[in-house]
């Protein structure tokens, strides 16, 4: 059984603009910094230091977003997952909690300024993100939200009712989440555009190119893969959920975790202007997601995570996809075509946040996106290419650690907290006396 799920059926692979053209390594190359995958993290990375003048070669196993970065579903908003800031304050030590917040929260600045500076064909709207209240009670949570994300500067505010059913469409929400600067685009076209942006500012990439070893010699690390090697000062690994090879025991720091994503026939003009209105992403407010948005065609791209016959059994699985839908947004009468449907892989560890490892002098690994990859993995580059330029340790938003192989809990943890999740906000629907949406 292939190791991880096929990349050529989704939605992205058909609709990206192409990619620029690369060709796999073959004999001696030398670089100050080398790159080990061709995901966002490595190519913002690149993107950094090239324009920068740094002498860069950034190798990738397959094609460029092989991995996460050109499969996922396509939503940009600067937040983290699961933990809220006090949270990721008391797990993360300062001074690397407020930056790395500091960076994450101002990760669409960035995204949008590369967008807009290398003209990336990638279908970037940047009308914000909804996430409802399920039932009242969730909305403590969400004033919360709105007062720790705004003391860092986001641009937030809580919605009544009327105001989230009046940008999303959706009469089923107690309220809600918007926050103005998240934005969604199209995977694929965002991966090939900072690629094509990295070859514009002089960095060289190899496809079709796994990275097999990394040796010290005397003059740098040599990086080898099957035809070739690269001789570089520093090397940076950015494998992600993908990792296969390369830097022993890499592929142990993260647990994986399916997620797939769902793409509806192009809606009518008629039918987007009371569904998504604004265009916006909204998330369902469940702890068992349903997170939606449009494509430049107008399909809707829905996701969410196994559980169960729900990923197994591929009719159930889109029954309740489409129920969903149409619980949320009454006004669909029509069939709910699943026209493109595809899984991928997260690459999970217990802290939700991304782990840099000091592997040796001059060689360091970041893995554990956990999920929020499109806005992380872009300010990752930041990080990293700090690191490439020698910029202390003690001066670094994320904190250099040993490598460290995932807990065993992390086998079931996510699974089981989905599925916590989802009795919990059964319980609490109920209990408020609110409407459950269909399979709850
Ligand atoms: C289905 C799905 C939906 C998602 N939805 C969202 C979303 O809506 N919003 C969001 O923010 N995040 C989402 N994510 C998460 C996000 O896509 C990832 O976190 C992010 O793309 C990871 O980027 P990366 O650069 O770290 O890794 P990747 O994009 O996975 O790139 C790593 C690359 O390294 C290459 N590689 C591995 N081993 C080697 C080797 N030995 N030699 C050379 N190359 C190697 C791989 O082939 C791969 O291309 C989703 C992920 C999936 C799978």
């Amino acid at each position: 059984m292939a190791k991880f799920s096929p990349f050529k059926t989704t939605l992205w692979y058909a609709t990206a603009p192409p990619a620029p053209e690369t060709t796999e390594l073959e004999g001696t190359t030398k670089a100050d910094v080398c790159i080990v995958g061709g995901g966002y993290t490595g190519l913002t990375t690149a993107l950094e230091l090239a324009s920068g003048g740094i002498s860069v070669v950034l190798l990738e196993k397959e094609e460029i977003g092989f991995g996460g970065s050109g499969r996922n579903a396509g939503h940009c908003t600067p937040t983290f997952t699961h933990y809220s800031l006090p949270e990721l304050r008391a797990m993360l030590d300062e001074p690397w909690a407020e930056r790395l917040i500091a960076r994450q929260t101002r990760a669409n600045d960035r995204v949008s300024s590369m967008i807009r500076h290398y003209q990336i064909q990638c279908e970037w709207q940047q009308n914000g993100y909804v996430m409802g209240a399920p039932y009242p009670g969730a909305m403590k949570t969400i004033q919360e939200k709105v007062r720790t994300y705004n003391a860092v500067g986001a641009r937030t505010r809580a919605l009544d009712k009327d105001e989230v059913a009046a940008i999303t469409g959706s009469p089923r929400f107690h309220g809600g989440w918007l926050h103005e600067e998240a934005g969604h685009l199209n995977p694929l076209g965002y991966s090939r555009g900072l690629a094509r942006a990295v070859i514009q500012e002089g960095g060289i990439i190899h496809t079709n190119s796994p990275v097999t070893g990394c040796e010290r010699q005397a003059d740098g690390w040599a990086i080898s893969t099957a035809k070739g090697e690269v001789i570089a000062d520093k090397v940076i690994f950015a494998t992600g959920a993908y990792t296969v090879g390369g830097w022993p025991k890499l592929d142990q720091t993260f647990k994986i975790q399916k997620v797939f994503v769902a793409a509806t026939q192009p809606l009518s003009d008629d039918e987007r202007q009371s569904i998504l209105p604004r265009n916006t992403t909204i998330h369902d407010g469940r702890g068992d997601i349903y997170v939606y948005k449009y494509n430049a065609e107008g399909r809707i791209v829905a996701s969410m995570f196994p559980m169960g016959r729900r990923g197994r059994d591929m009719e159930y699985t889109r029954q309740v996809m489409s129920d969903r839908l149409k619980w949320l947004h009454p006004q669909i009468k029509q069939e709910i075509r699943w026209e493109y449907f595809w899984f991928g892989e997260l690459d999970m560890q217990y802290r939700t946040v991304p782990r840099l490892y000091d592997l040796a002098t001059g060689v360091v690994a970041l893995t554990g996106l956990s999920g929020r990859g499109v806005p992380t993995g872009s300010m990752l580059g930041g990080i990293l290419a700090e690191w490439a330029r020698g910029v202390p340790e003690k001066d670094l938003s994320l904190k250099l650690e040993p490598l460290t192989s995932a807990p065993f809990y992390m086998n079931y943890g996510p699974k089981l907290t989905l599925r916590y999740y989802r009795v919990s906000d059964w319980i609490k629907t109920k209990l408020a006396g609110a409407p459950l949406p269909p399979h709850a």
